[in-house]
């Protein structure tokens, strides 16, 4: 049982059914479908198989549909254009591009950009400079030149987009989703809380959103973004395009350290195996990163590419794996009581300091009595991911009669979902269930001391307010 979550992003090398269930089998958390690739008959068919794959196993596997978001792209083009060193070169709306001038999806263009930014193309590989803006024309110096080809992506670091946060094919890719019922959606391109706010608007409590942090603006509004995201993800491909990819780094500790601090789980994600697209093992490098990330204090790693369309998916997640387990097994991770007292404990996450108080409590008693799990009885999920937040030497089961948020829940830091159904609504019972799991996962003796929190009384809408010592 891995505490750090594993997320595979599925594409044409990992779709099949027998790939699938080989990765539910091997401890894929969450199944990621990317909006900005394939078709929507394919992604409904891998849901499809991810949820039979997933019943068959008997574990929890949550999907997460990623929304493009205003991502900026060239145009097609009839064939690829040389851009060299000290040219200037006019891009234009797709729809009024002239030969030889480079076509952009995003109409606006020429009205957000001003003269001395900066537009980077493919991924930084080439950079070129605004010189002038008209109405429907950009012109743009070539600063590093190279070879550019149709529908690359565009970045305009430091420059405030006008484009809605949520363009029309984001909007009927989340009809999609809610339609078929998905636990996470991605918003990529965050800027700030309101971006959050709306989408939110449209999804109420249907599924949880995850910010992409991968924008400058993003990184600066953290603390606005924290409190009214479920999730955040360090998206680290565009975040090290818009930002100098040598403060990608230390970009990507705060991120961790805001999330953990406001109890939001944290993804990393992007370039985390990159070399096993086209190789069985990662590079040393790679698995440095990986293991930094977990002991930076991540709920989840991500896997892009190399489930999606590499050689080697399952090598990859059995890869990070292994990688998890080595610093899981080191005792390096478990941030301990110092976590506790952290001034801003108290009030983060939008947690009560009732809710805190008993979050810490039931941490704290772990090590008192010397407690193998803890058991947290939730509905929503809201407990358990605050009790995780609080990062316990000891795996929290978390009991919910609730089947989405039993999904929900499968990419929270240390936390073992356990679906009771068929079962009473009572403390007594829940907590027998609760008990009886933690049990037949040979992780406690008979007569262990179990913390066990919930709300009580049940049924009544309010918060977690108990926590007891309960014996195995
Ligand atoms: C990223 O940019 O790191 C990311 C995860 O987003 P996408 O894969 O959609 O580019």
């Amino acid at each position: 049982m891995l505490r750090t979550k594993i997320i595979c992003t599925l594409g044409p090398a990992s779709t099949s059914p027998d790939t699938i269930l080989r990765l539910v089998q091997r401890g894929m958390n969450l199944a990621r479908l990317n909006m900005s690739h394939g078709k929507r008959e394919d992604h409904l068919a891998t849901i499809d198989l991810v949820r039979d794959a997933a019943a068959q196993v008997g574990r929890p596997v949550g999907i997460m549909v990623d929304l493009s978001g205003p991502k900026i792209r060239v145009g097609e083009l009839e064939e690829p254009i040389e851009l060299k060193k000290g040219k200037v070169v006019t891009m234009a709306p797709s729809d009024k591009v002239q030969p030889g001038e480079i076509p952009c999806a995003y109409h606006p263009i020429s009205r957000d950009l001003q003269p001395g930014d900066t537009l980077l193309l493919d991924d930084g590989m080439m950079e070129l400079r605004c010189v002038e803006t008209e109405a429907d024309r950009t012109e743009l110096e070539v600063i590093r030149g190279g070879v550019l080809n149709a529908r690359k992506g565009i970045n305009l670091p430091g420059v405030t987009l006008t484009s809605p946060s949520l363009t029309e094919k984001d909007l009927s890719d989340l009809e999609f989703a809610l339609e078929v019922g998905v636990e996470y959606v991605a918003l990529s391109f965050v800027r700030g809380p309101e971006d959050i706010t709306n989408i939110k608007k449209r999804v109420g409590d249907q599924a949880l959103i995850i910010a992409k942090i991968e924008k400058v603006e993003a990184l600066r509004a953290i603390e606005e973004i924290l409190p009214e995201t479920d999730a955040v993800m360090v998206a680290r491909g565009d975040l090290g395009v818009e930002l100098p990819f040598a403060r990608v780094p230390l970009a990507q500790k705060r991120i961790v350290e805001m999330a953990n601090l406001y109890a939001r789980p944290v993804i990393t994600a992007t370039q985390m195996l990159e070399s096993m697209l086209e190789h069985a093992r990662p590079t040393r490098a790679e698995a440095s990163d990986a293991a930094n990330a977990i002991l930076d204090g991540t709920d989840a790693l991500m896997l892009s590419g190399e489930t999606a369309v590499g050689r080697y998916p399952e090598e990859a997640l059995e890869a990070l794996i292994n990688i998890g387990t080595e610093i899981e097994r080191s005792g390096f991770l478990v941030r301990g009581p110092q976590y506790l007292t952290h001034p801003s404990t108290d009030s983060r996450g939008g947690a009560s300091s009732q809710e805190h108080a008993v979050a810490a409590a039931t941490v704290d008693a772990v090590r008192r009595v010397n407690a193998p799990a803890i058991v947290v009885i939730t509905r929503s999920g809201f407990s358990a991911r605050l009790v995780s937040s609080y990062r316990p030497s000891v795996p929290v089961f978390a009991v919910t009669t609730d089947q989405v948020t039993y999904r929900q829940l499968s990419m929270v830091w240390g936390v073992q979902p356990v679906l009771a159904e068929n079962i009473e609504i009572s403390y007594d019972s829940l907590t027998a269930f609760g008990l009886k799991s933690v049990l037949s996962s040979g992780v406690g003796a008979v007569g262990s001391v179990i913390p066990v929190t919930a709300g009580y009384p049940f049924h009544q809408s309010g918060s977690t307010n108990t926590m007891r010592l309960e014996h195995l």
